[in-house]
């Protein structure tokens, strides 16, 4: 079972390969993406409400019968950490072998991480490629020398240059999201009237 957590603010096209790719490679039965909870930080920036990038993440994982949805993030009181992500889903599917995939970027701080020792214990790891980073395993090389080889993998995946960073800015600058993110996704940002500057929200709340 592969899991595949982020912040989905909003999902895009990124993070359907690398959760297609990694299930293939490894032959899983599925991937569980799982939003990160609310209230949530993240360097210092407020992200769009928990249920929004949940909903999106449904929205655009609907079609494909492998891929599935999980709340535990989001219904936990407290901030997010992948150790009680993984904690969780395996009490829910205690016979399942986790594979847990991330990007080169999460990768890279993966020892800042909290409990990251118990993490490699949880679940194997597949770090993928991302356009503007480097996928090393250098830092981490210590800490895996004492661990089994499957524990972490490393896999190029087709470059698809696009961050949710990047599309909020697009869809604040009224410029398109088309492509990039599932045009469910499209349709649901605007619906929202998400990653809008807050004179532009509608009134209504709607
Ligand atoms: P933000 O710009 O807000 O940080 P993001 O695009 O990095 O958003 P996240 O939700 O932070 O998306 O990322 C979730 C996971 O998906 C992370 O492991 C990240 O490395 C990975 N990921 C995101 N975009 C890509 C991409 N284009 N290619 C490969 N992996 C990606
Ligand atoms: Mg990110």
């Amino acid at each position: 079972m592969g899991v595949m957590g982020g912040t989905f603010d909003p999902i895009h096209h990124g993070h359907l390969v690398a959760a297609s790719e990694v299930a293939n490679e490894f032959g899983l039965d599925e991937v569980i993406f799982v939003p990160t909870g609310n209230p949530w930080q993240k360097e210092g920036k407020t992200v769009s409400p928990a249920e929004d990038r949940y909903l999106m993440t449904v929205i655009a994982t609907a079609s494909n019968p492998r891929f599935s949805v999980s709340r535990v993030d989001v219904d936990r009181e407290k901030s997010t950490y992948t150790v009680d992500t993984l904690r969780d889903l395996r009490s829910q599917h205690p016979n399942a072998e986790l594979y847990f995939i991330t990007g080169a970027d999460a990768l890279e701080s993966i020892l800042t991480w909290q409990n990251w020792e118990e993490l490699f214990e949880l679940a194997k790891f597949v770090g993928v490629s991302r356009p503007g980073f480097e996928l090393g395993v250098e830092h981490l090389a210590k800490h895996l020398r004492s661990l089994p080889a499957d524990t972490l993998t490393l896999m190029e995946i087709p470059a698809l240059a696009i961050s949710s960073t990047d599309c909020r800015r697009r869809a604040g600058e009224n410029r398109p999201v088309w492509y990039l993110v599932p045009d469910g996704v499209v349709q649901y940002i605007s619906k929202r009237n998400l990653y809008r500057p807050r004179g532009a929200q509608r009134l209504d709340g709607s």
